[in-house]
């Protein structure tokens, strides 16, 4: 199917109405491209505030990555508690480490900066247990790469919003988003959509009347008759 056959709303349109809604994007810091890959597995299924005391207790209590690398997967479990799933991550970071020292004898990933976007993408995605959402983030805020993650805010605002086919995975919407949005919004396409999915587009019972996507939104428009009827 064709893209532009699903699409109601130009992505500038999108990013335009969204940026009025709740403010203009920018590129936080970098972090060093190893510090984010972590940070992003830590950042999996849990909070922004989470993930973060998770990146800190660990930070503390191994100075550096080296240290997690020839760490137990307990004490770096201990470490990440307040992250969730914290054995499941301790045992993927180490893994990425003992990976990624047996292939360059350091651990630094400062060099991707300097690769192609799709050379970087395949370094990272070879990692065990990182998928195409994680290598985009890591690319994306450590790297400045316009490359798009999508998240399960990102996935399901697309869906409903018809920019990419009904039942796309999220796999699938990488590839599909990235021909769609214009490397100048990239940025703000993915931050702004996880505003959005979080404050109004919610998953069980989104807030389509106060939508500024509703006249482009098939989905919206579908639910809005009995949205209005409801008690
Ligand atoms: S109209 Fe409703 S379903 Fe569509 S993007 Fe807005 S909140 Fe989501």
């Amino acid at each position: 199917m064709e893209l532009n056959t699903l699409q109601h709303i130009s992505i500038a349109e999108l990013c335009r109405r969204l940026r009025r809604r709740y403010g203009r994007v920018e590129f936080p810091a970098p972090l060093p491209v190893l510090d984010e890959l972590v940070a992003t597995i830590l950042s999996q299924n849990t909070t922004d505030a989470n993930s973060g005391a998770a990146f800190e207790r660990l930070s503390q209590r191994f100075p550096t990555w080296d240290g997690v690398r020839r760490a137990r997967v307990a004490a770096i479990a201990a470490a990440i508690r307040p992250a969730g799933l914290q054995q499941q991550k301790a045992a993927r970071i180490k893994r990425i480490l003992q990976t990624l020292h047996a292939r360059r004898g350091e651990l630094s990933l400062e060099f991707l900066r300097s690769l192609p976007a799709a050379e970087a993408l395949a370094y990272l995605r070879a990692f065990p247990g990182v998928g195409p959402k994680t290598a985009a983030c890591v690319l994306l805020f450590a790297c400045r790469q316009r490359v798009l993650p999508v998240d399960t805010h990102v996935h399901r605002l697309s869906l409903r919003l018809g920019l990419v086919p009904p039942r796309t995975s999220a796999a699938n919407a990488h590839e599909l988003l990235a021909q769609l949005v214009p490397a100048r919004h990239v940025l703000e396409f993915h931050v702004l959509l996880i505003r959005h999915g979080r404050q109004v587009c919610h998953a069980r019972s989104p807030r389509c009347p106060t939508c500024p996507l509703l006249d482009a939104c098939p989905d919206g428009l579908r639910r809005l008759p009995y949205e209005r009827s409801a008690p």
